[in-house]
């Protein structure tokens, strides 16, 4: 089973196929800027899980000032949807933005394991749901 999505002038389509990993809700300062929202919602998968395909897919590398470590965000060059990324910290996961995809409400608390993570940045006025777990920083540290 393939689930399918792509950004929003439709000239970037992606595909996973198979359970993702888990569901990252994440509030640090970089994701809210990311995405100019309380917090970024990546769907995280194998590498091998997720195709992406279209020629106006770009890539941006994020170092980050605190772990030095660097960060892939794929986007659309004609629309700028986010499009996921590759990180330096999980060798071999692709992540693709919750939002992105053609059916977002596949993905449930109840279906796959959701996290909140670098609550310590957390927007007062972005509240936290009570069935999914919360870290102050991210769940590897
Ligand atoms: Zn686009
Ligand atoms: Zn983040």
């Amino acid at each position: 089973m393939e689930n399918e999505g792509g950004c929003v002038c439709g000239a970037v389509r992606f595909g996973a196929t198979g359970e993702a990993l888990r569901v990252t809700i994440c509030h640090c300062n970089w994701c809210q800027r990311r995405t100019g929202s309380a917090f970024g919602i990546e769907v995280v998968y194998r590498e091998d899980q997720v195709s992406v395909s279209g020629d106006t897919v770009s890539t941006y590398r994020h170092v980050s000032d605190e772990s030095g470590r660097w960060l892939d965000v794929a986007f659309c060059g004609r629309c700028g949807s986010n499009l996921g990324f590759t990180l330096e910290a999980a060798p071999g996961i692709r992540t693709l933005p919750a939002g992105a995809f053609d059916d977002p409400s596949q993905f449930s608390p109840e279906r796959q394991e959701f996290r909140h993570v670098y609550i310590r940045s957390r927007r007062d006025w972005s509240d936290l749901s009570d069935n999914v777990a919360v870290y102050e920083q991210h769940f590897r540290d």
